[in-house]
């Protein structure tokens, strides 16, 4: 058996910068993966349409001058194929292929006792062991089907959307049905709409969308960009979500109507998440103030959708604007204007299931030569309960989370010692602008493994005490929120997963500036909370 100081699970953002740091380091450490190449959500999501809705230059990695001296971003918010060049360049930039393997997909990791050690099998059978082993394996990275009976039956191409194929896929002329409207369908929608003969979309809850307003980065902007990265990554520092929106500091109602309107309508004019992330600072936590917002994003779609009937079913009345992820969009509205494209709302007719030709509800069958299924991810949690964890007392993590994750800082649990999380649920890096939060995450870790190292260390637990704290500050944030009441992957539920019908502590909602410096506490307390051996 092969062992290494170090194993990283994933060669997504998160791994690749944290198998640089360690490579850095001088650490023996190898990176597994189990897809045939680089890139993580970006190797993975190949529908068309995907893109960006961080701003670009906030998404790349700020620790090397170099990288950004040289990296041009071509749109604001730069589409799939540029951003796995992107990661591409990074690793060759970088030399980290070789201490890559591809293929290598993670079946089990155990932990040895006697041994001090996690000892991971692949699916190859191939056996490998490290000291400390990293978890890359993204938040968003394992792709749920919808429970809907016969999806094996149907006769033509069908793929979930996180599996949609390499090779490219004919749409034109074609008959498509699309399940699902999360903001992977919304990016979806409008580019199958104008090449597809027809496009059949099959919603059970709609979402507020809002307009990326998306355009190019011409010579002159980047140029302008690279000049401001300094300050543009300062600006990511001191927003909650990393991004460089910040919430505007007055409330809804300390403003004058006319103002308070021309403010809205400035919002929907702008680009990127300022319309979510940019607003009064009580829209996402006072009823009242949601609620007028809100009814002014109803209104902005009744304008952009012709038929009014269909405008209604677009329109959530389940949730408040923000509440639950915004899909960031481009013509998605105006999709619904197209004389090929019919929208299906699940609540007055069901999916009763899938047939040889196509999607049966209880009202018609719509005969199709491919299904979408835009079905979304059993979020935070699902990568990790893929992977047989086991840790002392042959306990699983599967075990340990079945009712929710248990951490301490989103970065260790419980029982599972030398098993660091770089990005997962309950972490502050999981929940922000990805690209900053995981930066962040893997400096850190790589100066506790430092740490360790220039101490004698080779052991480190964090204990059921301090987990237990954790999770009242996470429900603590939560309290704080709109969102903290609403059904979707923000806090869980996924109905197409067993039990998934209750709430789970999945995310930290502090904010990246609190996380922050609850590290940097912990860091100055001998790493509080974590037994060190
Ligand atoms: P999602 O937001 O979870 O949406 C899944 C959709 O499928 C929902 O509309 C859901 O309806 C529907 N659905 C699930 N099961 C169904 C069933 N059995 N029958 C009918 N409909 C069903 O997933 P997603 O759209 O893939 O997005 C997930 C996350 O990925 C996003 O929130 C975002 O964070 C990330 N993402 C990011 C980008 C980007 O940065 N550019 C792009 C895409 C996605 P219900 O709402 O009723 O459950």
């Amino acid at each position: 058996m092969q062992h290494f100081e170090a194993i990283i699970i994933g060669a997504g953002l998160t791994g690749i910068y944290q198998l640089h740091r360690l490579v850095e380091m001088g650490m023996s450490v190898t990176l597994v993966e189990g897809a045939d190449d680089l890139g993580g959500t970006w190797y993975h999501n190949r529908y068309p349409g995907c893109r960006f809705d961080s701003e670009s230059y906030t998404y790349g990695y700020s620790f090397s001058q170099e990288l950004l001296d040289e990296w041009d971003w071509s749109e604001h918010f730069a589409p799939q194929p540029e951003t796995l060049s992107y990661l591409n360049h990074v690793a060759e930039r970088f030399d980290l292929r070789r201490h890559m393997r591809f293929g290598a997909k993670v079946e089990s990791a155990v932990y040895n006792e006697a041994e001090n050690q996690w000892e991971l099998t692949l699916g190859s059978s191939e056996k490998l062991s490290c000291r400390y082993l990293l978890t890359a394996i993204g938040v968003l990275s394992a792709p749920v089907m919808p429970r809907i009976e016969g999806t094996e039956r149907f006769k033509g191409p069908s793929f979930h959307t996180y599996h949609w194929p390499q090779e490219p896929v004919d749409l034109e002329g074609k008959r498509i049905a699309i399940i699902g409207t999360g903001a992977t369908a919304v990016q979806l929608i409008p580019v199958v709409a104008e090449q597809a003969q027809r496009l059949v979309i099959f919603q059970r809850r709609p979402n507020w969308c809002a307009p990326l307003h998306n355009r190019q980065i011409t010579t002159e902007e980047m140029a302008d960009i690279r000049t401001r990265y300094d300050e543009i990554f300062e600006q990511c520092r001191r927003t909650p979500g990393g991004f460089i929106h910040m919430s505007d500091r007055r409330k809804l109602d300390e403003v004058p109507e006319d103002e308070r309107r021309a403010f809205f309508e400035d919002l929907y004019a702008s680009s990127g998440f300022r319309i979510w992330l940019g607003n009064f600072r009580d829209v996402l936590m006072d009823e009242a103030a949601n609620e007028e917002f809100t009814e002014f994003v109803a209104n902005k779609i009744r304008e952009r959708v012709d038929d009014p009937d269909v405008a209604e079913k677009l329109i959530p009345t389940d949730h408040g604007f923000g509440t639950r992820r915004v899909p960031m969009e481009t013509g998605y509205y105006e999709a619904y204007n197209r004389e090929n494209v019919e929208l299906i709302d699940l609540n007055e007719t069901p999916i009763e299931c899938i047939t040889e030709q196509g999607v049966r509800t209880s009202a018609e069958d719509y005969d199709v030569d491919i299904i979408v299924y835009a079905t979304g991810f059993d979020a935070m949690t699902g990568a990790f309960d893929r992977i047989e964890f086991v840790g002392e007392d042959g306990r699983t993590l599967r075990e340990k989370w079945a009712d929710g994750p248990i951490t301490y800082l989103g970065l260790q649990s419980a029982g599972f010692p030398n098993l660091l999380v770089l990005a997962g649920p309950q972490s502050g890096s999981g929940f922000t602008n990805f690209g900053r939060g995981v930066e962040e995450a893997v400096d850190w870790t790589t100066e506790l493994l430092d740490y360790l190292r220039q101490n004698g260390y080779t052991r480190i637990e964090t204990t059921e005490a301090f987990e237990e704290q954790w999770q009242g500050h996470v429900q603590e944030m939560y309290d704080l929120l709109l969102l903290g009441k609403v059904k979707s992957w923000f806090t869980g539920f996924n109905s197409n997963i067993e039990g998934r019908d209750k709430m789970r502590l999945v995310a930290y909602n502090g904010g990246a500036p609190r996380y922050r410096k609850i590290l940097a506490g912990v860091v100055e307390n001998g790493y509080e909370g974590f037994r060190l051996s």
